[in-house]
């Protein structure tokens, strides 16, 4: 994996030049586009820092980037900057994923959410449409540690969910869950699974394991495709191991959804779908006639600026730094890991990851709502509080943790 870092110089260069490419509704006669530049009473467009400042220039300059730009041709007005979101595109795909030069397809989705809604989408038409599967022969399975994202889908897309179970302390996903879930399925008609993986859930940093359930489920004979939700993990775990069974080398993998607005810390809006290619197309809407090159998205019209912000980010960064960043915040995790144990409080932690779950036994609500903890559940029982190593936590606060926890164990 590697992405060169580029400087500041470099950056503002490349966006501004790129917004120079899109159509400037000030120059050309524009009389059919129903878009134009954000409100200029509040967002004017003479501010003197604007120069400088390339994100909020795109902000204002508010390119649409409708449409999937890896594809085909798209939308003229805005070519500068949907060139920026190709890039992007094929970072997250060749660097991140590890594609290498192959070719892949993708875009920048509102969030984690429509990435996952949207890849489960499209593995459903496609086995509808190579293998003419009826309502009812498609199920999708995921673990209950899953983002509800996949419950979400399930309803929207009208596909049955088959939900797997994992071992309490480990967060494992169990062979008789999976084997279970299947052979019912199956009896009941069930022909094709679209099976999403967790590359890091949300609440403990569990990465499923997808050898062993890819393995097993060549053992079920079953005919299944497999999405791996990275909306969380996506931009730690690929930085923080050497196993290469998440990355786009493992053939069984299809798609990933990537989250830039959560590690990345770049703006709500960014989440990101990547897919091999040729699979992009079961998600055409033919009848998006008004779009050049058609939609082959969920949402329709969507921000420029937001691929820009997240390419603005990886760029800044490059690989290396961002490599040493993911270390850092891993570093810090291991730390309060070693604390935890030297007092011997239980907790769940995957060591590639920087999410702790403690147990709920360990700690007062009154120590976890000072700390804003996360619980498993927000409706009576708390079995575990979660603790997110992110750049804003400092060892001053951890420390200061540590210490609330101790004055309470004493008592
Ligand atoms: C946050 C998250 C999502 C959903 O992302 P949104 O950007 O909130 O839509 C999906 N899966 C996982 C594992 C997540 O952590």
């Amino acid at each position: 994996m590697y992405w060169e870092s580029y400087s500041y110089k470099q950056i503002k260069e490349r966006v501004f030049s790129s917004l120079k490419q899109n159509l400037d509704y000030r120059e050309r006669a524009v009389l059919g586009l129903p878009a134009s530049y954000l409100d200029t009473e509040v967002f004017y467009d003479d501010a003197p820092f604007l120069k400088d400042a390339p994100f909020l220039s795109a902000l204002i300059a508010n390119p649409n980037h409708i449409g999937c730009h890896t594809l085909n041709e798209s939308e003229a007005a805005f070519e500068g900057t949907h060139k920026i979101e190709k890039e992007l595109i094929d970072l997250c795909a060749q660097q991140v994923f590890e594609g290498g030069s192959e070719e892949f397809d993708g875009y920048v989705a509102s969030g984690g959410t429509e990435a996952n809604i949207q890849a489960i989408w499209i593995l459903k038409r496609y086995f509808e449409t190579e293998f003419g599967a009826k309502n009812g022969e498609i199920s999708l399975i995921f673990s209950e540690d899953s983002h509800y994202s996949m419950p979400k889908a399930s309803k929207l897309l009208g596909l049955d969910s088959l939900i797997t179970k994992v071992d309490y302390k480990t967060r494992r996903v169990t062979r008789e869950s999976l084997t279970e879930c299947c052979n019912a399925a199956m009896g009941n008609g069930v022909k094709h699974f679209i099976v999403v993986m967790n590359m890091s859930t949300t609440m403990f940093g569990s990465v499923d394991d997808i050898n062993e359930i890819t393995g097993w489920l060549d053992g079920l004979g079953v005919e299944y495709r497999v999405h791996v939700d990275a909306a969380f993990g996506g931009y730690i775990y690929p930085f923080s191991t050497s196993d290469s069974s998440y990355t786009f080398q493992n053939r069984r993998i299809n798609s990933f959804t990537l989250d830039g607005h959560k590690m990345l810390q770049s703006p709500y809006g960014t989440g990101i779908y990547l897919t091999r290619k040729n699979y992009m197309q079961y998600a055409l809407t033919e009848e998006a006639n008004y779009v050049k090159g058609k939609d082959y998205t969920l949402i329709g019209s969507r921000s420029g600026a937001n691929a820009i912000a997240v390419w603005m980010i990886m760029r800044t960064y490059g690989s290396d730094g961002w490599t040493a960043k993911v270390r850092r915040l891993l570093g810090m995790t291991s730390r309060l890991c070693d604390s935890l144990t030297d007092r011997g409080v239980k907790y769940f932690r995957n060591p590639e990851m920087n999410i702790i779950a403690i147990e709920g036994r360990y700690l007062s609500k009154k120590i976890a709502d000072k700390y804003l903890l996360i619980p498993d559940s927000h409706d009576g029982n708390v079995n575990w509080w979660k603790i997110v190593i992110m750049d804003h936590v400092k060892q001053g606060v951890i420390d200061n943790f540590l210490n609330d926890l101790d004055a309470e164990m004493k008592k």
